[in-house]
């Protein structure tokens, strides 16, 4: 089939280069001319595992181009997935401007019917939205061409992107019930076919119902870590070890063990922003979402507590010190540092006076940029960008642990005692056993295990 993809980022490339993997033709579209140039010349603009293999494969089939020609890319595509972003506004509601952007430009070129595909992650109603700007547009033009637009919202986690996108657990398809939408349902069916051979994993519904999915599902699994945060925090005073509790409610099949992970807090692009936007969504409907704005005032806290921790250890002044810091990403398998735990980390120890060295084994770019937005330049000199994790460690009096990385699971224990001033680990992740730390002669500040240390 031919396939447009509009914004070439997280979700829309790795959505073109999956789609035209299965044999597709797809065209994919950005207003980034530097992102489309880095593209073109086989360069890939994030990390994520298997990415840029199946870019490639697909370039050299000719079965994937990136531009940014708007009319070559509304001429392209039978169907026209939207992915561009969707940030929070400054009232946390879901910044629809890129999303109805595209929306007319499709309006400003089509001349037959077209399937208008919204990936992006809205808010209820914005189909209608989508619908209405594009009907503008072509009016305006006085054209009277046919389309349908579907929801269906994207559930691939990054660091996994590829992989998720190729075994989806369920495709979510919103569509309406009239003539044009059972033909835009009918081919949304066949492009998803490949997907679909051992048993079916789409779920059917209307619209509002699917664009709403997305939302309660990020909401839950932020809840779930949210909740365990909040009970790690009270383990930690009352003397509980929190990853005991974990494996013993995870083993309960109506509870599970995935997202019950105590930590430095939830971030990237999707979490805090879309637990916002429903949040914001029930207020303009007189509603108040009680647990949703516990989940974000919990994680806001949450993000705070790995610097209390090094606050409580070496004095609210940490004039003189200087830490070393593992991981920067908000997840491992990414270099995304959009709204980062580590962020807020090296903000508070900063503000007491510390000086840090920070490593991640992909976001250093990216850390280089977003820290050079966050800090002024006399912060920005406080920080010291390391080449590798040993080198993060040499002369620092604590290492603190924010990103749950593979290479920081076993790291030699022997070397970083040798090179730290103290033996002291803050681990934001949990990933070390308290009991082997002590014996290793470190002291060890895990997130609701001080019962054991
Ligand atoms: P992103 O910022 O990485 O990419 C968006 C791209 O759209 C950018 O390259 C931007 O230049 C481009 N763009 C903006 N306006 C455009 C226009 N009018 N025409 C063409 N290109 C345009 O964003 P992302 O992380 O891929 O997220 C996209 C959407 O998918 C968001 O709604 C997000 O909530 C949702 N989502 C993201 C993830 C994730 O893990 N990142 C997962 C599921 C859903």
């Amino acid at each position: 089939m031919k396939i447009t993809i509009i914004g070439t980022g997280y979700v829309g490339l790795v959505t073109g280069a999956c789609l035209a993997e299965l044999g597709n033709d797809v065209f994919c579209l950005d207003v980034d001319q530097r992102k489309i140039d880095l593209l073109n010349s086989g360069g890939i603009p994030i990390h994520e595992p298997g990415l840029e293999e199946v870019v490639a494969r697909n370039r050299a089939a000719g079965r994937i181009q990136f531009s940014t020609d708007v009319a070559a890319s509304v001429a392209h595509g039978d169907v026209q997935f939207i992915a561009v972003g969707t940030p929070p506004d400054e009232d946390g509601s879901a910044d629809l401007q890129y999303v109805l952007a595209a929306a007319r430009n499709i309006g400003q070129h089509m001349t037959g019917f077209k399937v208008i595909v919204d990936k992006s992650t809205v808010p209820v109603g914005t189909g209608d939205r989508v619908k209405a700007a594009l009907q503008e547009a072509l009016t305006a033009r006085g054209v009277d061409a046919t389309f349908s637009v579907v929801s269906n919202p994207e559930f691939l986690k990054e660091g996994a992107a590829v992989e998720d996108f190729m075994r989806p657990d369920r495709i979510v398809i919103g569509h309406d019930k009239t003539p044009e939408g059972e033909k835009a349902a009918a081919m949304m069916k066949k492009l998803y076919a490949p997907f679909n051979r051992n048993h079916e994993r789409t779920f059917w519904m209307d619209v509002r119902s699917a664009e709403f999915t997305k939302y309660a599902a990020n909401s839950m699994l932020a809840t779930r870590i949210s909740f365990m945060n909040e009970l790690a925090n009270l383990a930690d005073r009352v003397g509980v070890d929190i990853e005991a509790v974990r494996h013993g409610i995870g083993s309960d099949p109506r509870i599970g063990h995935s997202f019950l992970y105590a930590g430095a807090g939830y971030g990237g692009s999707c979490f805090p922003k879309d637990v916002q936007a429903l949040e914001r969504t029930a207020r303009q409907y007189d509603q108040d979402l009680l647990i949703l704005r516990a989940v974000e005032a919990v994680n806001d806290k949450q993000k705070l507590v790995l610097g209390q921790k090094v606050i409580k250890r070496f004095g609210a002044d940490l004039n003189g010190h200087h830490f070393a810091i593992w991981g920067l990403a908000f997840k491992p398998n990414t270099d995304d540092m959009r709204e980062a735990p580590a962020r807020v980390l090296v903000r508070q120890l900063l503000d007491a006076g510390a000086t840090v060295a920070v490593y991640d084994p992909v976001a250093m770019e990216e850390a280089k940029r977003v820290l050079a937005l966050d800090l002024n330049a006399a912060e920005l000199a406080r920080v010291r960008f390391a080449t590798s994790p040993t080198d993060a460690l040499s002369g620092a009096e604590a290492l603190v642990i924010v990103t749950e990385w593979k290479a920081f699971r076993s790291p030699d224990f022997v070397k970083i005692k040798t090179l730290l001033k103290h033996a002291v680990i803050f681990d934001g992740r949990n990933l070390f056993a308290p009991e082997a730390m002590a014996e290793a002669g470190f002291e060890y500040h895990g997130i609701g295990r001080s019962i054991l240390t």
